[in-house]
């Protein structure tokens, strides 16, 4: 589980996130969806400590995170697979090279064994045949599966994504949809940054609202999209549905 209590982050005076209390249970699908700016990526980026919390705390199993380093602190990371809008891989090593690296240089994997996590990982995402080629020849669907393939490498218990079909063309976001409904049925916890409703409405337990750095609503996909309680909210899905 995953579980935010009275979290707060700002950067100078601006602050970012308010007092977020929110608890994802393992193997609960969330999306967490609202305006541009309002803190969705700063939420979940706290999460791993790829940004360092400013108060409160996260829960991680129950255990406090705050200010953990070193040893500790890969060790979260290494259970926590973080995909990136961007998808972020490296350009000069292939797919297969993307998954093996972390596996063999952070989590002291043999080689041999780490080349078959990545390709059992590759078919999962239906990126068999792609093992040896560079990110640069394959289309921005095909990387954004081998960026999930690259954060489930490790056999992390925790998901996160921060809009992971925003920098795609319209027709390669159903593939990556795809994977990450397969995920969602895996027992895996997923925490998903998404504008993609339908996502949310189909695959997610729980939606959360969030607008100003505050939580303002958390309701099952059926409810918030029939009959969204915080005017905020229903602003925000007039203009995305
Ligand atoms: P979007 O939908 O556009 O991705 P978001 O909901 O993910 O927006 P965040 O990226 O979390 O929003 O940003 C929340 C606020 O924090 C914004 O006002 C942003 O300018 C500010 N912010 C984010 N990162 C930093 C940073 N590294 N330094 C200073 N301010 C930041
Ligand atoms: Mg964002």
């Amino acid at each position: 589980s995953v579980e935010f209590r009275q979290a707060g982050k700002n950067y100078g005076d601006n602050q970012v996130l308010k007092s977020v209390d929110l608890k994802v249970n393992a193997g609960e699908v969330v999306a967490i969806c609202g305006p541009s700016g309002s803190g969705k990526s700063t939420l979940i980026r706290l999460i791993n400590q790829l940004e360092p919390l400013s108060a409160g705390d996260i829960l991680i199993d129950g255990k406090p995170t705050r200010n953990l380093q070193g040893k500790a602190l890969r060790a979260l990371r290494s259970r926590i697979g973080f995909v990136f809008q961007q998808f972020n891989l490296y350009a000069h090593l292939t797919a297969e090279q993307n998954i093996t690296l972390s596996l063999t240089h952070v989590h002291g994997w043999k080689p041999d064994e780490a080349k078959q996590q990545a390709a059992a990982l590759l078919a999962r995402v239906g990126l068999g045949e792609k093992a040896q080629h560079f990110p640069a020849q394959l289309s921005g669907g095909q990387q954004q599966r081998v960026a999930i393939a690259r954060a489930l490498a490790s056999s992390p218990q925790i998901i996160l994504f921060d809009e992971p079909t925003s920098a795609l063309d319209p027709e390669m976001i159903g593939e990556v949809l795809t994977v990450m409904k397969s995920l969602a049925h895996s027992g895996i916890t997923m925490i998903v940054v998404t504008h993609e409703m339908q996502f949310a409405r189909e695959i997610a337990d729980r939606v959360v609202f969030i607008d100003g750095g505050d939580i303002l609503e958390q309701a099952a996909p059926a409810q918030f999209f029939r009959s969204p309680q915080h005017p905020r909210a229903r602003r925000f899905l007039q203009k995305v549905l």
